[in-house]
């Protein structure tokens, strides 16, 4: 019988308060969405298992438990990331305009040896709103933001109705597996 080592993978999740980070990883992880609002708190993560090609990997994922208003993330809480998930919400300019300062202030705590090579990816939430006539901004602007960052992968999703969150979670954890 062959052991196969499995790979443990931290994927952190950045965003606004309220653009459906913790929605977005228990879609993902326990296939449930709630409309209530309740900011995060209790577990620091989440974990899922999945196959890559031969390769077991557990992700496990971090999210914010409300800290986002405070930028008071602990050093623990970067410490050895292998991806960074960047969330921020179609139908409001501000969390998309927040952006830039998850970025950087994750490049400042996490401080990875190579900054310009480590995974990041975009995720456009809430696409379902109003059928898509509230929101804000454009898939265009969205992936110019990337473009000027260095090509990162961009993906529009709706925790709540399920759409495209577990492709989006499939390219984080092959781009987390590449950066181990
Ligand atoms: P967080 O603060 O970033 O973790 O955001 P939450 O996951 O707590 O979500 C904030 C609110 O937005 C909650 O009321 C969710 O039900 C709602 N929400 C999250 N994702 C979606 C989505 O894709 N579509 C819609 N319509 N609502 C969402
Ligand atoms: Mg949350």
């Amino acid at each position: 019988m062959s052991v196969r080592r499995r790979t443990l993978l931290k994927v952190i999740v950045l965003g606004d308060s309220g653009v459906g980070k913790t929605s977005l990883m228990n879609q993902y992880v326990h296939n449930k969405f709630s409309q209530q609002y309740k900011a995060t708190i209790g577990a620091d993560f989440v974990t899922k298992e999945l196959q890559i090609d031969d390769k077991l990997v557990t992700l496990q994922i971090w999210d914010t438990a409300g800290q986002e208003r405070f930028q008071s993330l602990g050093v623990a809480f970067y410490r050895g990331a292998d991806c960074c998930v960047l969330v921020y919400d179609v139908n409001v300019m501000r969390s998309f305009d927040s952006l830039e300062n998850w970025h950087d202030e994750f490049l400042k705590q996490a401080n990875p040896a190579d900054p310009k090579s480590f995974p990041f990816i975009l995720l456009g939430n809430k696409i379902d709103v109003d059928g898509g006539n509230s929101r804000v901004v454009s898939e265009k602007k969205a992936k110019e933001w990337c473009a000027a960052k260095g090509n990162i992968p961009y993906f529009e999703t709706s925790a709540k109705e399920d759409y495209n969150v577990d492709p989006a979670f499939l390219c984080i954890a092959k781009a987390a597996l590449a950066n181990e």
